[in-house]
């Protein structure tokens, strides 16, 4: 029993001492001194002689998927890194393409990120699609980089030329001291972006595209293992972060000619749209002036016209004297300063004598004229305060204001003395009788004319061509 028990103590120290060692096993961290391409952004590169890039965000998740602990060995250029695995100086290269020459000191993990790769050449340079088309052009392409390996070996006769970094090499392309650059398209793209290379563009892809790995020394190939474990532990959401967060350069932005050409031809179209706009606008201005010219004519002609319309309702058609109705408005007048001022105004009442002999004799449209002629003769003879009007017929009205009878006698006098100077082709002399009245105080209109008419008419009686002064009686 005793025995039993002691076994079983036993048992269970191996095991808790078997647990204890494979806890300690994978809690030990390995250390692991490595080495990048300094000057490959944004795929790596050493910047403030800290880690930068794709390179480093997946050694972070490697750290974090295994016991490995990565240290940065600084160099400062590609062929600086590899010499590094070589002579033992580091022992791992994060990112990198296979080839046969890297395979004789490297082995590599599954690949965990891959990238185009693309041809780059000065605007003025043909574009050639792929590395096939190219014949006799210079092509540069970075020392130690997997493509110049590739080139050597696919394209013996190509006119490769090396460089030291993408930098070098894009701008030996922009001073065209070569015709193509062959190079990882995003870190080529953050170049061109960040040293305004605009006059290059991407003259075709490189057929033979980035699988991009982890390269571990052969003496070091015992953490290849726990690398490629912690490699399929990266979840698909982390590579999407990764690749999201590679910012990307612009496209190669175009010629700097076909943005001038484009903005010229954007303002072109904005000029030709103003003077487009401009000549419209005028001409709808013009159109509107002339419009507005054509409507002040109508109004001053309808202005004409009123006035016309207005003088029709006050004259009397044939002889253009003031016709009854005027006559009228400017009798109550007179009558209303007489009631305010006590002036003093005459009326005179004009028939023609024997006119409808006239008439018989020489014609109605002779009778028209003389009625004309004697208008006018009685518009010379009277003042310019008096009013001219045609009664009716041959008869004929004047208003004098501010006149005594006697004043207005003077003038009926003056006119018939006029109409006997008035010449007419047939008509010896044409003769009128006068009727005057004065108003009065507190008379009508109708009391005044009749005064006047029947002041006229005692002229008729008494013999025709005589002025007679009303009676008051
Ligand atoms: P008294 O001396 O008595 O006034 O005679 P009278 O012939 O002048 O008068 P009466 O009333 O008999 O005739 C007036 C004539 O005037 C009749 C008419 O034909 C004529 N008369 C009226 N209006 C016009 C007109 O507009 N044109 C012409 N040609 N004649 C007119
Ligand atoms: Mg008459
Ligand atoms: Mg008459």
């Amino acid at each position: 029993m005793v025995q039993m028990l002691i076994f079983k103590y036993l048992v269970l120290l191996c095991c808790l001492i078997i647990a204890s060692k494979i806890w300690a096993q994978n809690s030990e961290t390995i250390t692991v001194d490595y080495c990048i391409d300094p000057n490959w952004a944004p795929y790596e590169s050493i910047e403030n002689k800290q880690h930068q890039g794709i390179s480093k965000l997946y050694l972070d998740l490697i750290e974090q998927y295994s016991p490995l602990r990565f240290n940065l060995i600084t160099t400062h250029t590609w062929e600086q890194s590899l010499h590094g695995i070589k002579s033992s100086t580091c022992q791992l290269l994060p990112l990198l393409n296979t080839s046969a020459e890297r395979e004789k000191f490297l082995t590599f993990s599954n690949i965990y990120f891959r990238a185009p790769n693309a041809l780059y050449s000065h605007y003025d340079q043909a574009m050639v699609g792929n590395l096939t088309s190219i014949t006799d052009q210079k092509v540069a392409v970075v020392a130690g980089y997997r493509m110049h390996d590739y080139l050597t070996r696919t394209f013996p006769n190509m006119h490769l030329v090396t460089v030291t970094n993408e930098q070098e090499g894009l701008v030996k392309v922009a001073n065209q001291e070569v015709d193509y650059f062959v190079g990882s398209f995003y870190s080529a793209n953050r170049v061109i972006q960040q040293l305004s290379l605009s006059q290059l563009r991407i003259a075709g892809i490189a057929e033979f595209p980035d699988k991009l790995r982890v390269g571990v020394a052969k003496d070091a190939q015992h953490l290849l293992p726990l690398i490629n474990q912690a490699i399929n532990k990266i979840s698909t959401t982390e590579h999407n972060q990764i690749f999201n967060s590679l910012k990307m350069a612009d496209l190669v932005k175009r010629s700097n000619y076909a943005i001038v050409l484009k903005t010229s031809f954007v303002l072109l179209l904005v000029t030709l749209a103003l003077l487009a706009g401009f000549i419209y606008f005028r001409q709808q201005a013009k159109k509107l002036a002339d419009k507005h010219q054509k409507l002040q004519a109508l109004h001053n002609e309808l202005a004409d016209k009123n006035h016309q319309l207005a003088q029709l309702s006050i004259r009397d058609p044939l002889t253009n004297l003031y016709n009854r109705t005027h006559l009228a408005e400017v009798i109550e007048q007179q009558i209303k300063l007489k009631q305010r001022y006590d002036t003093s105004s005459c009326l005179l009442m004009i028939d023609i004598d024997d006119f409808k002999r006239i008439n018989d004799k020489f014609g109605h449209k002779a009778g028209d004229e003389i009625l004309i002629k004697f208008a006018s003769t009685l518009t010379k003879c009277a003042r310019d305060s008096d009013i001219v009007a045609r009664w009716g017929g041959e008869e004929f009205s004047l208003l004098c204001p501010n006149t005594t009878p006697q004043e207005a006698e003077q003038i009926a006098r003056r006119f018939q003395d006029s109409l006997m100077t008035m010449n007419t082709e047939q008509i010896q002399a044409v003769t009128c009788s006068i009727g005057i009245a004065e108003l009065t105080e507190n008379c009508s209109a109708d009391d005044w004319f009749i005064v006047a008419d029947n002041a006229m008419y005692s002229a008729k009686n008494q013999g025709k061509n005589k002025i007679i002064m009303q009676s008051n009686g």
